[in-house]
């Protein structure tokens, strides 16, 4: 099959970050000496996705396998917005058909159990395993739940979710917001940063307040965040909650959660016991089991994965990557952030196996909407650059956050989506 430039460039979300990788024409179009070199990648998200996607598109000598655990990609991004009943989550669940087809990686459907780094081979469920040149962990996160007494127990009844893990949480949070009375209490419980997604819990107020307006007037959002300030988009958001909303959403700083009890629908803090109809407690995260079992989740509270900003590769382990959101950096986790990663790490174990010095100083572009209303949104964007001195990401000059939010920001949140999704899965 053929495709001309423009099609190319819709395919590859082109537009979206592989400028800000480094890239040039000359690496695309530079002469391999890494054929029949293995990488395996874990985890068919925004990071892991993309990552196989470019390594193949860069150098096709390269044999990528990429093993994700689940059938079809569910999308966090929008999830918000069936929590609000303006889109509905079968609009988040895409399927994993095109990727492999378009770009020969071999996509394997199988959960990853272990790593033997000596002998550089991934290990599956099913009893498979993989040999790597290369290994590209993005896995994701996992949530810090016994960080919150009661919460396991008011999970397994049914009671309270995060659904910060997009799929059956997002619709059970949106049943039971459709249950609650007009004149109702739902909280929202939200941990302070570093974690996935920190406008999350403010845009899911604005979403849920949107609902109520329409039908359930006299209801009450009570947030509960474990950070000082509402985190990110702080005048954007606040300036939305007062002018659509108003009366409706209470900000309550500085107010971690400890506890849930869902007998009596309770959720407290350090310093209050709030009681909600509807009760959404986001735990703190860290990243995924599988980065503590191959030996990557190494920082020193035992949460994220150090890796060396240039190439993403673990500091802990030579030979194996990490991108996503289970890197441990000052670099927003978002799926936009994982998108930039992972071309960046691409670019980097393209050089690697072709024997090249990858970027030291590579870029990274982090561009997030949050969704006000169902017509109004409120950007920020940044743009950082790896100082390998530091050893750091550098906020360059420029770019932030709107303090208001629009129509046409919500033209562009549509399109952004349809772009990572288009970049990610096609
Ligand atoms: C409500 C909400 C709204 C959001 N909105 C936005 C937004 O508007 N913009 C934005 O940029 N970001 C947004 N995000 C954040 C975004 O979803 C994450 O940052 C992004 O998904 C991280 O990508 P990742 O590849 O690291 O992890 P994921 O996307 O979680 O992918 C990890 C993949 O690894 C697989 N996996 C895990 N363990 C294994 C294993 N052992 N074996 C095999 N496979 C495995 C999982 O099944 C999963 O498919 C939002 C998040 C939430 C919760």
């Amino acid at each position: 099959m053929t495709i001309d430039r423009r099609e190319f460039l819709r395919r590859s979300g082109f537009g979206l970050a592989a400028t800000l990788a480094g890239l040039s024409g000359a690496r695309a179009a530079a002469p391999s000496s890494a054929r029949g070199a293995r990488v395996v990648v874990v985890g068919a998200g925004f990071g892991g996705a993309v990552c196989a996607k470019y390594i193949r598109m860069w150098d096709p000598n390269i044999e990528v396998t990429l093993i994700e655990a689940n059938d079809r990609f569910v999308s966090c991004p929008m999830s918000n917005w069936v929590i609000g009943g303006i889109r509905s989550v079968d609009e988040l669940v895409k399927s994993y058909d095109q990727l492999p087809r378009n770009h020969g990686i071999r996509m394997v459907h199988d959960t990853v159990v272990g790593v033997d780094a000596d002998k550089r081979r991934v290990l599956t469920r099913r009893g498979d395993s993989y040999a790597y040149d290369r290994l590209v962990l993005a896995p994701g996160i996992d949530f810090m739940t016994e960080l919150i007494e009661g919460y396991d127990v008011a999970e397994s009844h049914g009671k309270v979710t995060h659904a910060f893990r997009a799929g059956p949480r997002t619709a059970l949070l949106r049943k039971q917001l459709e249950a609650m009375p007009d004149g109702g209490v739902f909280v929202i419980a939200s941990p302070p940063p570093p974690g996935r997604c920190v406008s999350g819990p403010y845009e899911r107020a604005c979403m849920a307040a949107h609902y109520f307006k329409q039908h359930k007037p006299r209801s009450k959002i009570i947030m509960l965040d474990g950070h000082f300030d509402v985190v990110s988009k702080g005048p954007m958001f606040k300036a939305a909650w007062k002018k659509f909303y108003p009366g409706m959403i209470e900000h309550r700083p500085n107010n971690l959660a400890v506890k849930v009890d869902h007998t009596t629908m309770t959720v407290s803090s350090e310093f209050e016991d709030v009681k909600g109809d509807v009760i959404n407690v986001v735990p703190m995260m860290r990243a995924a089991k599988l980065c503590d079992t191959v030996g990557v989740r190494t920082d020193s509270q035992n949460r994220w994965c150090p890796v060396d900003g240039a190439t993403f590769e673990s500091t802990a382990i030579p030979g194996i990557h990490v991108i996503g959101d289970s890197v441990l950096s000052n670099i927003p986790k978002s799926a936009h952030v994982s998108n930039n990663q992972a071309k960046i790490c691409a670019a980097a174990i393209v050089d690697l196996l072709n024997g090249r010095e990858p970027n030291p100083a590579p870029i990274i572009g982090s561009t997030s909407y949050s969704a006000t209303s169902d017509h109004t949104a409120g950007p920020i964007a940044v743009v950082m650059r790896y100082d390998p001195k530091q050893k750091s990401y550098i906020r360059q000059p420029g770019g932030g956050a709107s303090p208001e939010c629009d129509e046409l920001n919500f033209a562009y949140n549509l399109a952004w989506f349809e772009n990572i999704w288009a970049d990610t899965l096609t």
